[in-house]
């Protein structure tokens, strides 16, 4: 997949003019695959795309990683082991008043770099990249499906091929990862199975506790698909539930399809967290969900735009996030269903679509 990258990097710019933004560097993170279609290597060498406000990027990478760069829209440069990476970077312009750094560049990095960019004043880049990155490409959406879809297949085989009773946390992790390959993925980037008592930790780690007849399990999983990000959760009654277990189930439920139904252009972010998150109210468990509703998608797993009290950037077509509500019930077990949604004209399309009810696993 290719994207228009020229035009990306276009919109950056005018956006660095706006802000006054003389340079803006990009290393690891999700904004240099995005904005150059290149990847960097997170390592002790330095990968670092300079971009001026005005005239021609330049990628400084390892030479022994220079192979791997396509040509793009940009210069590439390659250094040696015996290069200062960060001095011929800093050399593509002169005395910058405003930088803008990549969220997630390395601080033995970025300290290097102040230090010759003395006087300049620093911004996150996600400052001018987030609102670039907001809104996906048809292109993107596509691959947001494809990731979607392949995680619901993944989904859908659980509860034939997949054995609880009698088997670890991380077995069925293991398993999870690999449905999740099998239906496409180029790779597994999460698996957390949360059985019984750990279903109340949203982000439990799976581990050694065997699961036994009567738990529910929370299986939140994804991974990606030409660097476009999958993440579903659904949850699992071993054997027969109790009545409070499906009680709670519809309640969270109801709250992931008022989360959805709410959610439309014109809408704010947080408007979609109060109609789900009212449905938990409602029901008397407001205290037990314990998270926002949702997170942006793209290529990264959680990105903006944050469905959460207090975010009242408006929903517009084109914009990918989750909707996540659970319920957490302390020491006895745990709820939550997770959609993908892509907001169109006249609300919202769940790209995944997997059984959302309270399937029986053995
Ligand atoms: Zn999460
Ligand atoms: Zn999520
Ligand atoms: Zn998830």
């Amino acid at each position: 997949m290719s994207f228009d990258y020229a035009g990306r990097l276009q919109r950056l710019q005018r956006s660095m003019g706006e802000s006054d933004v003389d340079v803006t560097i990009l290393s690891v993170g999700a904004d240099l695959p995005y904005f150059a279609g290149y990847d960097a290597m997170p390592s002790e060498r330095l990968t670092v795309l300079v971009v001026p406000v005005g005239g021609e990027p330049v990628l400084f990478v390892p030479l022994l990683e220079a192979p791997q760069v396509e040509p793009g829209v940009f210069e590439t440069r390659s250094w040696t082991e015996t290069d200062d990476p960060v001095s011929m970077a800093t050399s593509v312009v002169s005395t910058p008043g405003r930088v803008a750094v990549g969220d997630h560049m390395w601080s033995v990095f970025l300290t290097r770099f102040q230090k010759e960019w003395t006087g300049a004043e620093w911004i996150p880049a996600s400052e001018l990249t987030s609102s670039l990155r907001l809104r996906k490409e048809p292109e993107e959406i596509d691959l947001l499906r494809q990731a979607a879809h392949g995680v619901d297949r993944a989904m859908g085989r659980i509860p034939a091929d997949v054995a609880f009773a009698g088997r670890t946390e991380k077995d069925i992790a293991r398993d999870l990862a690999e449905l999740t390959i099998e239906e496409g993925h180029d790779s597994a980037d999460f698996t957390i199975v949360a059985s019984g008592p750990n279903g109340a930790s949203p982000h439990h780690h799976a581990g050694g506790r065997v699961i036994e007849p009567g738990d529910l399990v929370v299986c939140d999983f994804g991974g990606r698909i030409g660097g476009y990000c999958s993440d579903s959760t659904r949850t699992f009654a071993v054997g027969e539930p109790s009545e409070e277990q499906r009680e709670v189930h519809q309640v969270v439920l109801e709250a992931n399809e008022a989360g959805r139904r709410a959610a439309r252009p014109g809408v704010r972010c947080q408007d979609v967290d109060t109609a789900a998150r009212g449905v938990i109210e409602h029901a008397g468990h407001g205290e037990h969900f314990i998270h926002r509703t949702g997170h942006g998608i793209g290529l990264e797993v959680h990105e903006h735009p944050y469905i959460v009290k207090g975010n009242e950037t408006i929903l517009e077509p084109g914009m990918a996030f989750s909707v996540e509500p659970g319920i957490y019930l302390p020491e006895r077990f745990g709820v939550r269903i997770e959609d993908i949604v892509v907001c169109i004209d006249d609300g919202v399309e769940s790209l995944n679509s997997s059984s959302r009810d309270l399937i029986i696993v053995g």
